[in-house]
């Protein structure tokens, strides 16, 4: 007998908000925001917030007072602790399925094939335990046979509190009731345009779409509505996405800058900052590039400012993972893009084309092997220094010495928990 194919949503539940929670249990309950880039505006909120009706995006002046009265808790982004605990979370999905696909930072879908589970419900709550008691995240778990399905599963597993944060969407009965009841603006890939005019039609909830035929949503909308339907109807059509954490494309380092720019030494410090960073991520992967794009730009929410935003290709003869020749080559492009006279809001330095650096060749005529490996030994001194002391603990001097200029403001930032070892958390005994 073949065992049907179960795929499993894991959603963590106001996920920067609850890392933070991790490490300071005394924010637990209490309403809380994490802060925009340079400290702007709310981008996460926790339930206890939302109750409070601080929408999504609300600017941190408007809700000081609060802050001051302490009526509200605010914490400036850490991206290091959230990708750092993005990882473990994965970590712990993949120890109950060998097909984990990372859909975004805190959300992965687990493909059981050829799995016989007496009890869905039961293995989406050891799930559920698992990931809480290793990592301290609370996640929501749904559980059908398709992925829309699975989604629509962890849309009540959130909603609907008597679910413990798990919903078995298995049978066919259970997923009717469901979609009955939810509206079609709650379906994967149904936006708030797209229901309108479905609701237009007819059709008000999930159960609703489910009902139509795929060939006539496709000739009223697209191919992408019809395949939503199928996958309603516990048809699987949309595709398996192979693995590709930790082994992406690209990598990108940019940053708005904390005020706006204008000098043109303190825009070098920037990227000579980024590109430092970025080539120190792509040795971490095992990884080299010869193709990158560096980025440079006036900010376009200022219209009384004179406008100016460009990107330049950069280009090497031979892919590598060495900070100094794209150093090099990006401080040219720099001298090459820099107009004077513009207040300057963000730079970035994005490396394409990533590839295995196993599998390159050196160039015959460009580097003698021996030079090759000092500079590669040079390099990972480097970078175990730095991961061991702290990021920036030894730098290029085209890093800059004085940062205060273009760096992030970040007044509410909290300790690195999981990733700097004089941030780890102490325990005292008495
Ligand atoms: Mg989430």
């Amino acid at each position: 007998m073949n065992t049907p194919i179960v795929i499993v949503h894991c959603d963590a539940n106001s996920f920067y908000c609850s890392c933070h929670r991790v490490f300071e249990p005394h924010l637990i309950g209490k309403p809380l925001g994490v802060l925009s880039n340079n400290d702007g505006c709310i981008i996460a909120r926790t339930q206890e917030l939302k109750a409070l009706n601080v929408a999504m995006g609300t600017p941190l002046f408007q809700v000081r007072s609060l802050v001051k009265r302490g009526d509200i808790m605010i914490r400036s982004s850490n991206y290091p602790l959230y990708g750092d605990m993005s990882e473990r979370f994965m970590a712990v999905l993949e120890t109950f399925s060998p097909d984990v696909e990372v859909y975004s930072i805190d959300e992965a879908f687990l493909r059981f094939d050829g799995f016989s589970v007496p009890d869905w419900h039961i293995r989406g709550q050891q799930i559920q335990s698992k990931v809480g008691r290793w990592t301290g995240l609370p996640i929501g778990v749904g559980i059908a046979t398709t992925k829309v399905l699975s989604k629509l599963a962890n849309y009540a597993a959130k909603r609907y509190r008597a679910t413990g944060g798990v919903v078995d969407l298995t049978s066919p009965e259970r997923q009717k009731k469901l979609m009955a009841i939810t509206p079609v603006e709650e379906v994967w890939g149904v936006g708030r345009q797209l229901a309108k005019k479905m609701k237009a039609q007819g059709i008000d909830t999930a159960f609703d779409l489910a009902q139509r035929e795929p060939t006539s949503i496709q000739k009223q909308f697209s191919i992408v509505e019809a395949r939503l339907v199928k996958e309603l109807r516990g048809e699987s059509c949309l595709p398996w996405e192979e693995q590709t954490d930790g082994n992406k494309h690209t990598i990108m380092c940019s940053r708005s800058f904390g005020r706006p720019v204008t000098a043109k030494h303190n825009i070098q410090e920037a990227v000579a900052t980024y590109v430092a960073r970025a080539c120190e991520k792509l040795r971490a992967q095992g990884k080299a590039s010869a193709k990158a794009q560096l980025f440079l730009r006036t900010s376009p929410f200022r219209d009384q400012d004179q406008q100016y935003s460009v990107n330049l290709n950069l280009a090497l003869p031979w892919p590598t993972d060495s900070s100094q020749a794209w150093q090099h080559i990006a401080r040219k492009g720099l001298d090459s893009i820099f107009r004077e006279g513009y207040l300057y809001q963000k730079a970035g330095f994005l490396l394409l084309d990533i590839q295995d650096n196993q599998s390159l060749q050196n160039d015959l005529f460009q580097l003698s092997s021996t030079k090759a490996q000092s500079s590669n030994a040079f390099i990972t001194t480097v970078d175990e220094i730095n991961n061991r002391f702290g990021r920036n603990t030894l730098r290029s001097a085209a890093s800059g010495f004085s940062t205060a200029r273009w760096h992030m403001k970040q007044n509410y930032i909290s300790p690195h928990f999981t990733t700097r070892w004089q941030d780890l958390p102490r325990v005292r005994t008495t």
